[in-house]
């Protein structure tokens, strides 16, 4: 190919750096210039930082389109990043409002809108039978009028299906969709003990602690249970429950008491978890349902 159809500056995060790099090292004016050469049909710019950097760079530079994250569950959340607080739906605002075309990534929150507490997945069952509860997270993100482009990472070919499907023929979610999703979704975040997505970029940790798993494993109890909150305390077959499918699920040496807390991996995640904390959080419910149970180790 002699030419880009879409040319992103890389993952822009800091006003800073976009200043001394993009502005005063000239990057910027020589790709201006490759575009009016014709090698670039689009120049956009991937972004991973807080709202007024993303206003700053709308407000005082031409684009021609966007790669924003964007999915339902935070589209009016605020997530704390190391850059400051960004909200989705905000990004999104500002780019509509510019008339910049959006590429969407993690549409389905690193996996994690694939599959949502039974309650969740049930409205949205009663709604669409035929549709995967990830073809929700997909068309809300097309549903919205700038978006051009949604990129969803696969892992196995019916994803690609499921995908494929989903954007054939679409469906922009319609008023009564849009109501059942917000439903779904606060049923999904009210069950959510740990915001983890499963994304694996914690790991390795260097005392072998599987943090996805334990997480997966306290989640799926809390979900189960439908509540996990200081006055309602679950009963012993509950704790027994959950002894059973912990101890079917993660091996010894990956179990939270492992964890040493060296904090090594709190600045890999995305989601800002605080691991340790959240570690020493399972192994007192492991200890407690242990107790509960009468036997000494698990
Ligand atoms: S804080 Fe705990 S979970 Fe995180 S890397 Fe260290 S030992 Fe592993
Ligand atoms: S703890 Fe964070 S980095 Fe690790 S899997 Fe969960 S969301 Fe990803």
């Amino acid at each position: 190919m002699e030419y880009f159809d879409n040319y992103f500056l890389h993952y822009l995060n800091k006003r800073e750096d976009f200043d001394r790099f993009y502005l005063q090292q000239g990057v910027l004016d020589y790709l201006k210039e490759e575009k009016a050469r014709g090698r670039i049909r689009n120049l956009g710019f991937s972004y991973h930082g807080d709202v007024p950097f993303f206003e700053y760079l709308m407000d005082n530079f031409s684009w021609d389109c966007t790669l924003i994250q964007l999915n339902y569950q935070d589209w009016n959340e605020e997530t704390e990043t190391p850059e400051g607080t960004r909200i989705m739906g905000s990004l999104y605002r500002k780019a509509a409002e510019k008339g910049v075309p959006c590429f969407v990534m993690e549409p389905v929150r690193g996996g994690r809108l694939a599959s949502l507490p039974e309650s969740a997945e049930k409205l949205l069952k009663e709604r669409e039978p035929n549709r995967s509860i990830a073809s929700w997270a997909i068309r809300f993100a097309a549903s919205q009028p700038e978006v051009v482009t949604v990129l969803s990472g696969m892992s196995d070919l019916n994803q690609v299906v499921d995908n494929i499907n989903t954007l054939s023929d679409f469906k922009p979610l319609s008023k009564t969709d849009q109501m059942v999703l917000q439903k779904a979704n606060g049923n999904a975040v009210a069950l959510q003990a740990v915001a983890c997505t499963y994304c694996r970029y914690c790991m390795p940790c260097p005392y072998g602690v599987d943090i996805p798993g334990n997480f997966k494993v306290y989640n799926d109890w809390a979900a189960s249970l439908g509540f996990l909150d200081e006055d309602r305390k679950p009963s012993e077959k509950q704790k027994a429950e959950f002894l059973r499918h912990y101890r079917n699920s993660i091996e010894k040496s990956a179990r939270a008491d492992h964890c040493i807390r060296c904090r090594k991996c709190l600045e890999l995640c995305p989601q800002h978890i605080d691991i340790p904390a959240e570690m020493r959080k399972i192994d007192t419910i492991v200890q407690d349902c242990l107790n509960a149970s009468g036997r000494g180790k698990i």
